[in-house]
């Protein structure tokens, strides 16, 4: 029998606010896992909806658009709950740290662990088979602000995710891939796959789909913050012969005015 690729699904939360998804896989029969959850409300509906067990909750970082929701959802399903060593400070109550290089065992899954600072020095990201949990590292087409990380830490955090297989499916925890993609159509004009996605994220937009997951061989051909090491992505912003990291910074200033 071929192998069939781990089902997920967002669900949207805090729509409006800040459009996050909480991602949810399967841990077994009937059972289900949650990634970042920022509000409970949305899913503990979708759990009774679906008749489903939630039986493990991974956090990324300590962003209240990606916690919110856990306290609740610990004491109404008794989750147990994951997160970064880094954030242990700054995170409700965790039943197991995690840190760069880590496995952890979900049900029948393997789950790595990789320490992605930048967006913020705890951030963490999971990896399951072909998915890729990476909170607010990656966006698609897109990175997260350097709220507490500095470019240089965030260029080799964008470099190991480079480095990830192309059939990759990026799991982000934010819908901001129409406006990632109207920053890169500013950005790259003469770019006609860039405009052609733009025009089909419009579209998903209306009909009120989700553009994730993204496929990690788009991201790395097309997202400028894992190409600062590209002569033509420093020409685009008019620093030829700088390092990555500057490009980094600079790429991140331009799209911070979207
Ligand atoms: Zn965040």
């Amino acid at each position: 029998m071929a192998h069939q690729a781990i089902p997920v699904t967002p669900i949207p939360a805090l729509r409006g606010a800040y459009d996050n998804y909480v991602w949810l896989f399967p841990t077994g029969e009937g059972q289900v896992a949650a990634v970042d959850p920022g509000e409970a409300g949305p899913v503990l509906a979708h759990l009774k909806r679906e008749n489903l067990m939630l039986t493990h909750i991974l956090i990324t970082h300590h962003h209240a658009d990606h916690t919110g929701g856990v306290e609740e959802i610990q004491r109404s399903t008794g989750a147990y709950t994951i997160g970064s060593v880094h954030d242990r400070h700054r995170l409700p109550v965790l039943d197991r740290m995690v840190d760069d290089g880590d496995t952890i065992q979900i049900g029948p899954h393997t789950m790595e662990v990789m320490h992605t600072p930048g967006h913020t020095t705890g951030h963490v990201v999971y990896l399951l088979e072909d998915l890729l949990f990476c909170g607010d590292t990656l966006f698609s087409y897109g990175a997260g602000r350097l709220f507490e990380g500095t470019p240089t830490q965030m260029w080799k955090t964008m470099k190991r995710l480079r480095a990830l297989p192309d059939q990759m499916r990026a799991c982000p925890a934010h819908e901001y891939t129409l406006t990632n993609l109207t920053f890169c159509a500013d950005l790259e004009p003469d770019n006609r796959e860039i405009a052609e996605l733009k025009r089909w994220a419009m579209g998903m937009m209306d009909r009120d789909e989700p553009t994730l997951p993204n496929l990690m061989e788009k991201e790395k051909r097309l997202n400028p913050f894992l190409r600062c090491d590209e002569p033509t992505m420093a020409a685009l912003v008019g620093l030829e012969g700088v390092s990555p990291p500057d490009v980094l910074a600079e790429v991140r200033a331009r799209r911070n005015q979207y």
